[in-house]
């Protein structure tokens, strides 16, 4: 008999979620984790699409540590010298169930484990599985840690973005480094007040979701983004690591001119850093996505690529909560019918096809590769943009010139055509 009927390797969203369906199903199950505290090496930009979270804990509102509603979108492209900004509230935004929250991993984590813990799961921490076991027939059947084996009837794989365990179980290549980005943020602190003041919301409890393009990544492929907390602010950029591979200027001097940008620098006038972290992210989508069982094991969550970033939007967390759930879900199922074969395994991936997650990543995997290709979107058109508001917001007491003439010579200097293809690919790909 193994020592556990499940195995949770990682205490992220996916991870916890997991092993809170498991235990809720009456499920013998141990998460192991190698930080010393869930939340302890999870990074985010910062929020959460409430949808999925609703789903396993209807009321998470009530006790969730959530940062700020989001009621405020911005979406800005800046060149050294200009930005331009689009706003965007509306109370669909705020609806239940299409709301979003800023949060931060270091609280969110830690109470994501206290619901599966409160459920029934065991919690290690410090402890880094370094391999699988594996019975006779290769079907896995428990985890290596240092000196210790420990066995299980199913094993979920929730470790995250670059896991060997994946590799180890389903087998697949490396991801190309043009498939991940790196990312990096800092938590900045400042007083509730200010930030309600600088993000222009009504009360602490809301806040501003902003994400940027163009020179925050000095013209890389890539964007900036920052969040507003209660009383930080999460600042932070992502880079595609292809593009920066021979790039003079490494990331985190962006970061360090992005913070001196004249539309960044006022809103984080004063704020002190308490945090600053490093992540990758795979933005290859559904293209890089492995198998997601094999004998024994399940993937869910970025250890299974499951992320989109389509530059207004960037999602990670609801799609790891999600696959956790239905992982929970089905390995209690395999685990009363006494069959975690591959083929025991299969209603996770039939529960994950009918859900939101296979159906957006299929949608948008085309994505990905029209944003690498498309390098104007980080350095032309921002400086277009900036020229042609300059044309018309610019009055110095000269006369007047038509629109047309003001218009359409940085028109021509991108080009129509370029113009045309660019948003051709990008409408084409969504
Ligand atoms: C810069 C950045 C910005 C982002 N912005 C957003 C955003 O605004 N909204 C959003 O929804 N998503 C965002 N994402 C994506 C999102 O954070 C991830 O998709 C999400 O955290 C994935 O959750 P997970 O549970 O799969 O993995 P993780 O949260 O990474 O958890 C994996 C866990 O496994 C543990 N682990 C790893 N290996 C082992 C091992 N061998 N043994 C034991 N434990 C192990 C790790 O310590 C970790 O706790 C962003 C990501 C980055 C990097």
């Amino acid at each position: 008999m193994a020592d556990f009927e499940a195995i949770v390797v990682g205490s992220g969203c996916a991870g916890s979620v997991a092993a809170y369906e498991l235990a809720r199903a009456g499920k013998s199950v141990l998460v192991i984790e190698r930080g010393n505290f869930a939340g302890a090496k999870n990074m985010t930009g910062g929020r959460i699409y409430s949808h999925s979270l609703k789903e396993v804990f209807p009321s998470f509102e009530e006790n969730a540590p959530l940062e700020r509603k989001v009621v405020r979108e911005r979406i800005s492209m800046i060149d050294q010298k200009s930005c331009m900004t689009m706003e965007f509230s509306s109370d669909e935004l705020e609806r239940e169930g299409q709301d979003s929250y800023t949060v931060l991993r270091a609280t969110f984590d830690p109470w994501l484990a206290e619901q599966a813990e409160e459920a029934g799961a065991e919690f290690i921490y410090g402890i880094a599985v370094e391999s699988l076991m594996k019975d006779e027939k290769g079907a896995v059947c428990g985890v290596k840690a240092g000196e210790d084996e420990i066995t299980a009837d199913v094993v979920i794989l929730c470790d995250g973005v670059n896991s060997l365990l994946a590799q180890e179980a389903v087998g697949f290549d490396p991801p190309s480094t043009s498939t991940m980005a790196v990312g990096i943020k800092q938590v900045i602190q400042l007083d509730e007040e200010t930030i309600t003041n600088r993000c222009l919301t009504a009360s602490s409890q809301e806040g501003t979701a902003w994400l940027f393009a163009g020179d925050s990544t000095h013209g890389r492929v890539g964007g900036g983004f920052m969040y507003a907390n209660k009383d930080t602010i999460s600042l932070g950029l992502v880079a595609t690591l292809s593009d920066l591979e021979g790039f003079e200027t490494p990331i985190y001097q962006m970061l360090e001119d992005f913070k001196r940008h004249p539309v960044v620098a006022p809103i984080i006038r004063g704020g002190k850093v308490i945090e600053h972290s490093g992540h990758m992210v795979p933005e290859g989508g559904l293209n890089m996505m492995p198998a997601l069982t094999a004998d024994g094991v399940m993937l869910a969550g970025e250890s299974a690529m499951m992320c989109v970033n389509l530059g207004y939007v960037v999602r990670g967390m609801d799609y790891a909560i999600a696959a956790g759930m239905h992982a929970g879900r089905c390995a209690a199922a395999a685990l009363d019918a006494g069959d975690t074969s591959k083929a025991g395994l299969a209603g996770y991936e039939q529960a994950l096809e009918g859900s939101f997650v296979m159906k957006d990543l299929r949608q948008v995997r085309n994505f990905p590769a029209v944003m690498e290709h498309t390098t104007r979107l980080y350095h032309t058109y921002p400086r277009m943009i900036g020229e042609m508001l300059n044309g018309m917001f610019v009055v110095d007491g000269k006369p007047i010139r038509p629109m047309k003439s003001v218009m359409l010579p940085i028109l021509k200097k991108v080009g129509f055509m370029n113009l045309l293809k660019d948003a051709r690919g990008m409408m084409k790909a969504l």
